[in-house]
């Protein structure tokens, strides 16, 4: 069969991909050999170049399509532009400055921007080339600057958790339900969320005892870079309910599974991904707002809980 484009631009992940998957299956409990990824040119729902990620039965497997990796890639890189922009300049700003920052103010997170609406676009169609123009990143595993090679390690922490969610539908046996109502689908949802962040969570726990904007040990920073993949994960979910009409009757909204996540992740009030995962966010749904300094938000936790909350405001809005 002809490779699409899309292939043929992001295969040079594949085997990041499937070391990912290795790992995240056999974690799981189940056998790599019998349950497989499948990386594919068209959605299994759907029939055309479009992003899923599915659990399937019959063999039980993993479906992929290139435009949801291309897709998730991309938010993963305006992730990590709109994260470090944003993450610098709030340290850099004195007490007299006007603390409310404004994302236009900074042309890399304007790429990141740029890059959130490419996730949107290369997740609902075909590509012939990539962007022309010259803004965008070119995707590469041999990344050089510190945006590219954070892009590229989000993205991986976030189809690690994307997996998971998949896997977990099959670990816990929903594809053997019949349950239809909207009820049985957000449970399965939310227990297939529960599966993969504590799968991709482990043993790690944050340090109660650190004081407050000191580093991390090792365990804790682990922790960190996995709760980065999740929140990407449910950043790309989000994406595609900022819109008008999104509502779904077998997914529950991209905030409550966030708050839920919250709650499993329990991470510290000072943790860097809280407070990246609420910029981004509020880049969202709000990227030409100018942004509160986060005097009204004390800690990123508290951030990160009131951008779930203003998400959970602008979804209903939209339907
Ligand atoms: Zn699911």
């Amino acid at each position: 069969m002809q490779k699409i484009f899309l292939q043929t631009l992001f295969e040079q992940f594949e085997p990041a991909i499937r070391q990912v998957y290795a790992r995240a299956v056999s974690e799981a409990g189940l056998d790599p050999q019998t349950v497989t990824l499948e990386l594919t040119a068209t959605s299994w729902r759907l029939g055309r170049p479009e992003a899923e990620f599915a659990a399937l039965a019959d063999p039980r497997r993993v479906a992929i399509t290139w435009n949801g990796i291309a897709s998730l890639w991309a938010v993963a890189h305006a992730v990590a532009r709109v994260g470090r922009v944003m993450f610098e300049a709030q340290r850099k700003l004195s007490r007299e400055d006007d603390r409310r920052l404004m994302l236009t103010d900074y042309p890399d997170a304007e790429t990141g921007l740029l890059l959130f609406i490419l996730s949107r676009n290369l997740a609902k169609q075909d590509f012939g080339h990539w962007i022309v123009g010259g803004w965008a990143p070119t995707p590469t595993v041999q990344s050089k600057t510190e945006d590219d090679i954070n892009g590229n390690a989000i993205f991986l922490l976030a189809l690690d958790w994307i997996i998971r969610h998949e896997l977990g539908h099959l670990v816990r046996k929903h594809l053997d339900e019949n349950g239809r109502l909207r009820e049985d689908h957000f449970r399965r949802e939310l227990e297939a969320d529960e599966t993969a962040t504590k799968s991709i969570k482990g043993a790690h726990a944050p340090d109660p005892v650190r004081p407050a904007g000191a580093r991390p040990a090792a365990g804790e920073l682990f922790l960190e870079s996995a709760a980065m993949g999740v929140f990407t994960g449910v950043v790309w979910i989000s994406q595609f309910e900022c819109v008008p009409h999104a509502e779904s009757h077998t997914h529950p909204a991209a905030s409550d599974r966030l708050m839920k996540i919250l709650d499993i992740l329990d991470l510290r009030e000072d943790s860097g991904a809280l407070e990246i995962v609420s910029y981004a966010i509020k880049a969202l749904i709000d990227p030409q707002g100018r942004w509160p300094d986060g005097s009204d938000q004390p800690t990123a936790l508290d951030a990160a809980r009131e951008a779930a909350i203003q998400l959970s405001r602008f979804i209903q809005s939209n339907r």
